[in-house]
């Protein structure tokens, strides 16, 4: 099988192509398409046998569960047991977006989906290419990332088609993703709403909403006694092929530790690459350089992280540092994203 590629932006949709979409998933079928912060794999989530083809297309673990995509508030209520006040109001603020809100699950939804749990993860995209997939899918469509299990997340569609082509029906291209970072994930569950993966939407924007909101504790932490609660969280993620550090400290002093590992590796005989910002660019002369961004504009450097990543994987290097993004909005997300991938090693400069 190699999957038929359909191009289209959220401006002019492709009806013939979303219809086929549509006939794909209602018949079982994958299919892949945008959602505004990063590529989906999707499949009937009512179907076991087709969340069964997503762990399979991925190599995903049976045990890390997907979340349900849903494109109509109505639609929430088939899926869940209950839906707790300030979930409700949480939808009303952040739906469609890119916020995943964990319940009970009602018995309609199959433990194929939610990896034998009681619970299931419930979203809404925002992007319009993903609610008419949706749609006309008939309604629940679960949608891992698009990418093989311990790669980075997919934002663009040749990410997609490079690790998944000949596993799906179809791919939907539709340009580059607009956060390119996975949803923030809200477990109402607990008594008070914990966050079990950070996001676009970081704890301060969800209590101004709704009040308390706590971090679950495993998340941050490099203790491996803290286990994070979402099974996803747990797993060792995308490792570049190459060795990632990451480097701490006032910026002149990254600069110059950055550029003097870079020497000393590349005496050795080692390839190094360096992950910069726009502002710093020009002070590394060493190596090979990629900027993610702008410090200024920390949604451009969300946005480019994972295709940075796995731009690296083809190059020739053995050593990649990096600098540290702890920007004041999304940088819990973004730095829990880097330093998965760098194994937690981080160099203070
Ligand atoms: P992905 O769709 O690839 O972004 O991964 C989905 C993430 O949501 C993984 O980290 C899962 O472990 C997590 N998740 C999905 N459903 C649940 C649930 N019912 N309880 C806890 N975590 C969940
Ligand atoms: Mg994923």
């Amino acid at each position: 099988m190699k999957a038929e590629i359909a191009v289209m932006t959220e401006e002019k949709l492709d009806e013939n192509a979303l219809d086929k979409a549509g006939q794909i998933l209602q018949q079982g079928g994958l299919v892949a398409f945008p959602t505004e912060t990063v590529y989906g794999l999707g499949g009937d989530a009512l179907d076991p046998a087709a969340s069964k083809k997503i762990y399979a297309a991925k190599g995903r673990p049976s045990d890390n569960p997907l979340i349900i995509h849903i494109a109509d508030m109505g639609h929430l209520q088939k899926i869940v047991k209950r839906v707790p006040e300030k979930a409700k109001i949480l939808a009303a603020r952040c739906w469609p977006g890119p916020l995943t809100m964990i319940f009970e699950k009602s018995d309609c939804v199959p433990y194929e989906t939610t990896g034998g749990l009681e619970s299931v993860a419930v979203r809404m995209p925002v992007n319009r290419i993903a609610q008419e997939v949706i749609r006309r899918a008939g309604g629940y469509v679960a949608a891992p990332s698009a990418n093989t299990s311990g790669r980075p997340s997919p934002t663009m569609a040749r990410h997609v088609i490079d690790d998944l082509s000949d596993k799906v029906e179809m791919i939907i291209d539709g340009g580059m993703t607009d956060i390119g970072l996975e949803s923030t994930i809200v477990d109402f569950t607990e008594e008070i709403p914990t966050i079990l993966r950070p996001g676009y939407l970081n704890q301060q924007m969800l209590e101004e909403v709704i009040g308390e909101v706590r971090l679950d504790p495993g998340i941050l932490s490099t203790d491996s006694n803290l286990r994070p609660k979402a099974p996803g969280m747990r797993y060792k993620h995308y490792a570049p092929r190459a060795d990632l550090a990451v480097v701490e400290g006032s910026m002149e002093n990254v600069v110059e530790t950055i550029n003097t590992l870079a020497r000393n590796r590349l005496d050795e005989g080692a390839g190094v690459g360096i992950i910069c910002t726009d502002e710093t660019f020009s002070r590394y002369p060493l190596g090979k350089i990629k900027s993610i961004g702008a410090r200024s504009n920390e949604e451009s450097i969300a946005m480019h992280l994972y295709q940075v990543l796995r731009a690296f994987d083809e190059e020739e290097v053995d050593y990649i540092y990096s600098e540290s993004f702890d920007t004041p909005r999304m940088g819990q997300a973004i730095m829990n994203r880097l330093l998965k991938a760098a194994g937690h090693e981080i160099i203070e400069a």
